[in-house]
Formats: C-alpha cells, sequence, structure tokens
C-alpha cells in the first residue's frame, strides 16, 4: 500500500460494513457472567471466527483450560515481516436496566451507536475486520488474533491459554484496543495502569456478645477494634500513613478530567499530589464493606467478632502480594494485643506500565495523524487484569493499549455508545500503524 491518502481512503471505505458486522455482534447475547447465556457466548464466538474465516483469515474457537470461548486466528503477511497480535473480546457485561433503547439492537443516535457492546469491546473485533479487508492480500505485517470470551468476568483462564498457545501468539507488538481515548476525538495510549489486591480482616475479642454497660471499658468489642484499627491507615486528610508502601514514581502520564460533579458542595479531594499522582503513582485503600449490625438495630452489646473487605489498588511495578501483607501487619499492630485475627487475600492483580519501545512511539504517531491531535499517555487508577497477564506471558511483545470509547461511552452501563467518528479515526489509525511497522 502506498501513500497515506490511499490507505485511508481504503479503511474508510470498509467502516460501513464493519458497523453491520457490529450490529450483527451486538445482537448476540454474549454475557460471561451469566451461565443461562452461555450457549450466546459460544454463538457469539462462532460469529466471530466465520467473519475472521472470510477474511482468510485462519482460525478457530477454542476452550483451553475450561476457558469462555475464545477466537485464535492466524494470517500471513510477507516473509520477514512484523507479527502484530490483535486482541479483543467478545464477551460482554449485563445489560442492566433504563436504556433508551434495546440493548441488543444497535441503534444509531446523533453519531453514536448504542447497544451493549457497541464500544466494550465488539467494535474492537470491527475495527479489525476492517483493517483487515482494507488490505486485502497486501497486508504488510503478519497477524496473529486473540479474541477473548471472558474478559468481562476478570479472564480467569487467560493465562492459561495464553500459556498453552504461546507459540503461536508470539508477536512483536500487542494491539489491545480495549480502553478509553482521552475524549471524543483526542487520542490515548493508556501506558499505565494500577494493580489490586483485596484483603478481608476478621477479629474476634470475646466468647460471646456481652453487655456494653456492663463490660463496656474492660472488655474489648471487636467491632470497636477493627473500626479503630482500619481508622490507622490514613490521616484526616485521606493520606495513607502504612509504612512500607512504596509509591512509584511516573513521566508523562495524564489521567482523566478532573472527577467535577462527584464532590458534595464544601467536600474536598483527598491526599497530595496532581491528581495523576494520586489516581495513578500511589497506593489507595478502601474500606469496601464491614460487617455490622444495621443502625436501627442496635442493642447496648459489645460484639465478639467483626469483618471488613479493604481494596488496596497497587501502582505499577508495585508488588500487590507486598502491599496486601503490608496493610495487614499494619492492622494487626493497631488491635489489642492478643485479639485474634485472620486476614484472606482475595483477588490479586499486577498493575501495567508500558515500556518506552519503538513501536509505541510508531502507534502514538499512526494515532496522531488519524485523529489530528497529539495522543495523549493516559494513567487509568484501575486495573484491566488481562493486559497485566499478556504483558508477563508474551515478555518480547511491545503491548499497545489503544481505544476505540470514549469518555462518555458509558461500558458496563446504561445506554454504551460508541463514536461512529472515533470508530473511524481509531481504524485508519491503526492501519497507519501496520503500514508503519513495515520496514520497521
Ligand atoms: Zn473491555
Amino acid at each position: 500500500m502506498t501513500g497515506n491518502g490511499h490507505l485511508e481512503d481504503a479503511v474508510l471505505a470498509e467502516v460501513p460494513r464493519a458497523l453491520d458486522d457490529l450490529r450483527q455482534l451486538v445482537a448476540v447475547r454474549s454475557v460471561s457472567a451469566d451461565p443461562l447465556l452461555a450457549g450466546e457466548v459460544h454463538r457469539s464466538a462462532t460469529m466471530v471466527a466465520e467473519l475472521l474465516t472470510a477474511e482468510d483469515v485462519k482460525c478457530r474457537v477454542v476452550t483451553t483450560g475450561g476457558s469462555r470461548p475464545a477466537v485464535l486466528g492466524t494470517k500471513p503477511g510477507p516473509p520477514g515481516a512484523r507479527t502484530v497480535l490483535l486482541y479483543a473480546h467478545h464477551d460482554v457485561q449485563p445489560v442492566g436496566d433504563g436504556w433508551a433503547s434495546d440493548p441488543f439492537t444497535l441503534t444509531e443516535r446523533q453519531g453514536r451507536l448504542y447497544g451493549r457492546g457497541s464500544a466494550d469491546d465488539k467494535a474492537a473485533i470491527a475495527l479489525h475486520l476492517a483493517v483487515l479487508r482494507a488490505f486485502g492480500d497486501a497486508l504488510p505485517v503478519n497477524v496473529v488474533l486473540l479474541v477473548e470470551g471472558e474478559e468481562e468476568i476478570g479472564s480467569p483462564c487467560l493465562p492459561a491459554l495464553l500459556e498453552a498457545h504461546r507459540d503461536e501468539l508470539t508477536a512483536d507488538v500487542a494491539v489491545v484496543p480495549d480502553a478509553v481515548n482521552a475524549a471524543s476525538g483526542v487520542p490515548a495510549l493508556t501506558t499505565a495502569l494500577r494493580g489490586i489486591a483485596d484483603l478481608v480482616v476478621e477479629v474476634s475479642t470475646l466468647t460471646r456478645t456481652v453487655h456494653s454497660g456492663l463490660y463496656g471499658g474492660a472488655l474489648p468489642c471487636a467491632l470497636t477494634a477493627l473500626v479503630h484499627a482500619l481508622g490507622t491507615l490514613h490521616d484526616s486528610h485521606g493520606r495513607i500513613v502504612v509504612e512500607g508502601l512504596e509509591d512509584a514514581s511516573l513521566d508523562r502520564v495524564e489521567t482523566l478530567a478532573d472527577p467535577e460533579g462527584l464532590l458534595l458542595p464544601h467536600v474536598a479531594q483527598i491526599g497530595n499530589g496532581s491528581l495523576a499522582e494520586r489516581l495513578v503513582a500511589r497506593h489507595a485503600i478502601t474500606v469496601l464493606a464491614l460487617d455490622a449490625v444495621p443502625v436501627d438495630q442496635a442493642a447496648n452489646v459489645l460484639h465478639p467478632r467483626a469483618r471488613a473487605k479493604l481494596s488496596i489498588r497497587v501502582p505499577p511495578g508495585r508488588s500487590p502480594e507486598v502491599a496486601t501483607a503490608v496493610v495487614e501487619a499494619h492492622l494487626r499492630r493497631n488491635l489489642p494485643s492478643g485479639v485474634r485475627v485472620a486476614a484472606t487475600p482475595g483477588a490479586l492483580g499486577g498493575g501495567y506500565l508500558a515500556g518506552d519501545g519503538p513501536f509505541r512511539r510508531l502507534a502514538e504517531s499512526a494515532l496522531g495523524k488519524a485523529f489530528g491531535a497529539p495522543c495523549v499517555s493516559l494513567g487509568v487508577g484501575g486495573s484491566i487484569p488481562f493486559v497485566a497477564a499478556l504483558a508477563e506471558a508474551l515478555p518480547e511483545a511491545e503491548v499497545l493499549v489503544t481505544a476505540v470509547q470514549d469518555d462518555v461511552s458509558a461500558a458496563h452501563s446504561t445506554d454504551e455508545s460508541l463514536s461512529i467518528a472515533d470508530f473511524r479515526r481509531a481504524s485508519v489509525a491503526q492501519a497507519y500503524l501496520f503500514d508503519q511497522l513495515d520496514g520497521a
């Protein structure tokens, strides 16, 4: 393919057909969290495989390690060409109530396409199809496809699947359009994600419930002791005061727009440092749940047992295992001596920090050119478990986390939508990237 204008025209000519494929894909209720819809998840995997096969991609549906059906595919380019792994997932979140139009009927309103999976992440499948079709037989790179069927339940079997199919998934660069652009029309590469560690702490102090008047002040109440210990995790400005939690330092990372409108009047944000530092480079500890008696059922008692669940967000490059151990030790130090403490680690996932490799520069340039706006390096406080799994399983591949969603796409929520203009730009950008990898 010669000339960027020609390539852009070729990709844009494929967009209407790709959006028609998206319409078909969205009509399949591939909700991975719902066991009753397992057949639909299979049907959507089969549909993806058929669409790819029609583009001369050699592919098959696999359920390695008990995974929900994933599609693996390959299409060779010229000998000696770079190999690109294209990721997407064909499963979706449950829909919930309150949609303005049927969530499984792709519906256009004011330049956006509404439907479950319209953005997250069936649009990525449509994008890959548009780019493959635009190049046809003149593909400048080798393409490997992985279309997962369980991303929305945390990709539990993905590490096993990557391990089992490692040889055929080996690539120079992995393109993962499953994050969010900085805004509609403003492209982003997601270059930093925090990891996650859950921790359940149970405190026991007494053999049974006792009267709070008779014994209060002499015997320790487990709920009061636990609340005290939880209170020692932060100072009054919301800054973590746990020794041994090391923050990260990140360059060049921006983050989502300031969350205006979420705070009540006169309530200030917590912590110190820039928003990007607080959301990405630092730990955050949140009490997710506390087993306690509802206030209107309160009785005059000391509680023998109490339990809390904490979520620890861990900066990229820091260990979630270490964070869990450090927080547990801190809580033990701040509970009355001799009380029984049971700590149970829960979900655990590493963060992600993009390297500064050559393909990142190419992707930034391709995105900048296609969108007509500079590409933002986005740090996100949340976690995408499969990104860390992918980076770990394929250490030779540079992982590029791109996006079709924008800041109003409402993935996982009511009225999820895709900007058609952004879909066009993202498709062109991916084609430019392929083109630039030719000879890189
Ligand atoms: Zn997704």
